[in-house]
Formats: C-alpha cells, sequence, structure tokens
C-alpha cells in the first residue's frame, strides 16, 4: 500500500486538541493493523521549544534520538506507544534554516530564494521524510496553529500543492473548529466554523473531514446543516465533546466512525471495527479506580501543561494501581521549613519536578528534607534528584553551602557539577545532554527490583549539570547510594536511599516514557509504594 498522508488542521481558536486527535487517529488506525506515524510541524520561528519557557509553551518534550519538541509529541507516544524522532517535529524556524544553509552552501546558485517554491519545498520535503526512511500506511501530519495566522500560510501552501500531487486517495484534510455555545441565546453557533471551512478553501484546501469541538452535544440538524455549508458529508461531521479523560477519545472517536469515514475516503473498505480490548481495559479500571491518592508536585510552575508528562505518568501508573491520582501543585516558592508539614499534610507521596534555575529551589530541598526525615514517598526527578542530593550533602553530610554550580558557581561544594563535555558549550538551544542513554542498575536495590530486575535499561535525559563523583564515597557510605549509572561516562543516574520506604532520585526523566499500555516501571512502584503506606 502507498503511504497515505492525514493531515490535521485547526480554525476558530488554538487548543482545540488537534494533538489528542492527531494521536486517537493514530491510535485507531493501529488497530486496525496499519503502521503509522505522526508528526507535529509548528509555525513558529524558534528551532525547537527548548528554549522556550513552560507559561509560553507547556512541557518540552524529549524524543530517545534527543530532540526537544512539542508537548504533543507526548500524546502520540502515550497514546500510540511509537516511539518518535526529531524527524517527527519541525518548526518554521528548522525548515528555514536548512534552506538557509542550503543557499549559503550553494545548491541553489543564480536563483532568487522565495516562500514558494523553496521553502513550500522544504516543508513538503519534510512531510515525506519519515516515510521515505522506512515505510508507513499512514503519516499523520498535524499543523500547529490557527487557520488565518499569517505564519502558517506556507505550511497550509504545502499541503495544498502536496494534495494535488498525491492525489485525494493517498491524501485527506481533517479540519478541527470550534462550535461555542451562547448561553444567553441558549443556542450553539455554527458561523465560525462555515467561516474557517472558507479561509481554508480560499487557500485551495477542501476538508473532507470536519471535527466539532463542543461543550454541549450537536444535534443531527446542525451537523447536516455544517455540511452543506461546508461541501462534506453528513458522516464526516464528527464531534468532539468535552470528555472525563483524553484517553475516552479514542473510542469517542471510533464510536461515531471516525476512521472508517476517513477510510472510505482514501479507497479503503474499512472491514470489521477492532475491539480496542485492552484500551478499554484501561479505561474501565480507570473509572472503577474511585479511591483518591494526592501526589505534591513540589515545582515551581503551578500550570498543568509545565509538567504534561509527569501528570499522565502518575495517571497512568494510578489506574493500575487501582487508583485516582490527583496532583496536587505545591509551589516550591512558598514552601518554608514552617509551613512544610502542613503544606504536604495528607499527600501520600511528593515529586520534586525537572526544572532550571535559582527560582524555587530552596523549597525543593526543604521538601526533599521532610520527606527524607518522614519517611514520606519522594519521586526527585532531573532537577528534583539533583535537589535531593543537595539537601543530603548539607545536612546528613554536614557540607555547609552544598549547591548545584547552576545555582552557584562558587560554592564550596559542588555536589552538583558541570558535565565535563558541557564546559565549553556557549549556545544554549539544543546543547544540553539529550535523549536516552543506557544505564547499568545495581541488583539488590529499590529501584532494580521496580525495573523487574532489570540490570540494564535506557532512559531519557535533558540536562547540563550531574552528580559529581568526586563525593560519591561519602554519600553511599551516609545511606545515599548510586543504584545506576551510565556504562560509558560513569555519569550517576540514579539515587535511592535504600533505608527509606521510598526515595529515588533519577537523573533522566522516566515520564517521557510512561505509555498508557506501558505505564513507567518507576512510576508504578512509587504510585503502589505511596498506596500501600496510606493504609
Ligand atoms: N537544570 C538542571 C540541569 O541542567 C536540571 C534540568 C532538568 O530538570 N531538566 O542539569
Amino acid at each position: 500500500m502507498d503511504t497515505k498522508y492525514i493531515f490535521i488542521t485547526g480554525g476558530v481558536t488554538s487548543s482545540l486538541g488537534k494533538g489528542i486527535i492527531s494521536a486517537s487517529l493514530g491510535k485507531l488506525l493501529q488497530a486496525r493493523g496499519y503502521k503509522i506515524t505522526i508528526q507535529k510541524f509548528d509555525p513558529y520561528i524558534n528551532i525547537d521549544p527548548g528554549t522556550l519557557n513552560p507559561y509560553e509553551h507547556g512541557e518540552c518534550y524529549v524524543t530517545a534520538d534527543g530532540m526537544e519538541t512539542d508537548l504533543d509529541l507526548g500524546h502520540y507516544e502515550r497514546f500510540t506507544g511509537i516511539e518518535t524522532t526529531r524527524d517527527n517535529s519541525v518548526t518554521t524556524g528548522r525548515i528555514y534554516l536548512s534552506v538557509i544553509e542550503k543557499e549559503r552552501h550553494g545548491d541553489y546558485l543564480g536563483k532568487t530564494i522565495q516562500v514558494v517554491p523553496h521553502i513550500t519545498d522544504e516543508i513538503k520535503h519534510r512531510i515525506r521524510l519519515n516515510a521515505s526512511k522506512e515505510h508507513f500506511d499512514f503519516v499523520i501530519t498535524e499543523i500547529g496553529g490557527t487557520i488565518g495566522d499569517i505564519e502558517s500560510q506556507p505550511f497550509l501552501e504545502a499541503i495544498r500543492q502536496l494534495r494535488w500531487e498525491l492525489g485525494p486517495q493517498n491524501s485527506i484534510n481533517v479540519h478541527l473548529t470550534l462550535v461555542p455555545y451562547l448561553a444567553a441565546a441558549g443556542e450553539l453557533k455554527t458561523k465560525p466554523t462555515q467561516t474557517s471551512v472558507k479561509q481554508l478553501q480560499g487557500l485551495g484546501i477542501q476538508p473532507e473531514v470536519l471535527v466539532l469541538r463542543t461543550e454541549h452535544p450537536l444535534s443531527d440538524e446542525l451537523r447536516s446543516k455544517v455540511a452543506h455549508f461546508c461541501n462534506v458529508d453528513t458522516a464526516a461531521v464528527i464531534q468532539s465533546q468535552d470528555l472525563s479523560s483524553i484517553y475516552e477519545v479514542p473510542v469517542n472517536m471510533q464510536n461515531q466512525g471516525f476512521d472508517e469515514v476517513i477510510l472510505t475516503k482514501m479507497g479503503i473498505t474499512p472491514g470489521e471495527r477492532p475491539a480496542l480490548g485492552p484500551w478499554r481495559e484501561y479505561l474501565e479500571r480507570r473509572k472503577n479506580a474511585t479511591k483518591t491518592i494526592t501526589i505534591g508536585l513540589v515545582g515551581k510552575y503551578d500550570l498543568q501543561d509545565a509538567y504534561k508528562s509527569i501528570l499522565e505518568s502518575l495517571a497512568h501508573a494510578g489506574v493500575y494501581n487501582d487508583r485516582k491520582v490527583k496532583a496536587l501543585f505545591v509551589n516550591s516558592e512558598h514552601i518554608t521549613r514552617k509551613n512544610i508539614a502542613d503544606t504536604l499534610k495528607g499527600m501520600a507521596g511528593i515529586v520534586i519536578c525537572p526544572g532550571f534555575g535559582q527560582r524555587g529551589i530552596e523549597g525543593k530541598i526543604i521538601a526533599a528534607e521532610y520527606a527524607r526525615e518522614h519517611n514520606l514517598p519522594a519521586f526527585g526527578i532531573c532537577l528534583g534528584m539533583q535537589m535531593m542530593v543537595i539537601e543530603f550533602a548539607r545536612h546528613v553530610l554536614g557540607l555547609d553551602g552544598a549547591d548545584s554550580i547552576e545555582m552557584n558557581p562558587t560554592t564550596p561544594h559542588n555536589v552538583i557539577d558541570i558535565m565535563e563535555e558541557q564546559k565549553n558549550i556557549t549556545n544554549l538551544g539544543g546543547t544540553m545532554r539529550l535523549g536516552a542513554y543506557d544505564c547499568q542498575i545495581k541488583p539488590d536495590t529499590r529501584t532494580y527490583n521496580a525495573y523487574g530486575k532489570k540490570e540494564l535499561i535506557k532512559e531519557r535525559h535533558r540536562h547540563r549539570y550531574e552528580f559529581n563523583n568526586k563525593y560519591l564515597a561519602d554519600f553511599e557510605t551516609a545511606g545515599m547510594k548510586c543504584v545506576g549509572t551510565n556504562p560509558g561516562s560513569g555519569l550517576v543516574e540514579i539515587v535511592e536511599i535504600t533505608s527509606h520506604p521510598w526515595y529515588i532520585g533519577t537523573q533522566f526523566h522516566p515520564e517521557y516514557s510512561s505509555t498508557v499500555l506501558h505505564p513507567h516501571p518507576l512510576f508504578m512502584d512509587f504510585i503502589k509504594t505511596c498506596a500501600e503506606l496510606q493504609k
């Protein structure tokens, strides 16, 4: 079968959940036995979101091959279990960079470099890149931004051209819009959808399928009205209502025949509807998990998207432990030694979150100390692990002023130091230790058991600073053990206080690899322990 291309665009507003719809469609096609990949094209000029702060863009997700990407790639992986790569996340910045590099190299000698055709050709090349390396039955391409934005125009022009080149059997456009509800009028309004589709048509793209985001169910009459105005079949007008979990979306889409409409339009007879067995079991188990467990997220951002993958990993582990995880943001800037006991009251455990820079770190250190002294399960991730190390150095080893070089370059005890290979790096974009690295685990440790007695694992990283091995022997003698090391470099990847019920810090980000059907073993063990101790 030729590779078929599905383009997902959005209109009216941003935040309609294009990423979830793309991931759900991927899931539904996979369930039919197709090999798929999902990629995101973002119209901003940054090369990647690595240098954006989470208030602007939410969490920065990291692929196994070390690309810093949009958080939607996390959804793609969590829904479908595929491993995305640097070719699955492309920005305008990357497109321009490669065109400009080619221009300097002399690849276009004699020519004027223009948006059309040079930028659009580069976009088309990138859209087809994944399928040129490996066969995929379907490539789902999500275009970031909203129709009408100046910066998404070259992407839409590239899609228009590609659709023409590929033909209707091999390409299709799914457009997401919003149907707002006007409470005063008591009415759902379709005009924004009509306008948005007209805009798309004006660019030469006729969407075949519409997904309407709505807070209230849409009547058949309304759907057929939209169909009429927009040149689509009524069956191809799908509604996307707010659901209790994003993981309900694939089932909801399947119930409306979303994937069947798409397959039929691309000349494929859909055949039987897949049962989605394990997926439904997850949802069922989730529904039955009514016992709540509260986990504190100690960090400086109190916004959902900043710790997206951690929240999802906790939720996955919760379901498989028959618990509903209630994650509460604990702003580390407000933590003091005086209020810590009150702040963490009722919490079954804490996650000390990743991060960069000084703000809020003393609060993380206080939380680490409290958890260590009160046998409260604590999971330190990246910066969180580094704070566990600093706390231990200061209060157990008696190393006053112990710190990370990141926070205090003149600390007398640099227990967290800059990595050797980072010392001469001056550019901040894309230069951290990124992506998956091997980690050797020490047998007979909590971590080892959590990983199902595996001795070699691979996890994804995003950091510049690292445990200083000069202090290793002192830490181990005092009870904080290094239980995971990178075999090549000897870098400390995991620390654990073995005498504590659950006190583990990882230099890597386990949250990037937890999926619905394969929850992460460390999160599983963490939640399991939290639940047991709470009894
Ligand atoms: N700022 C720390 C470092 O660069 C931790 C990074 C993180 O938490 N992702 O090492």
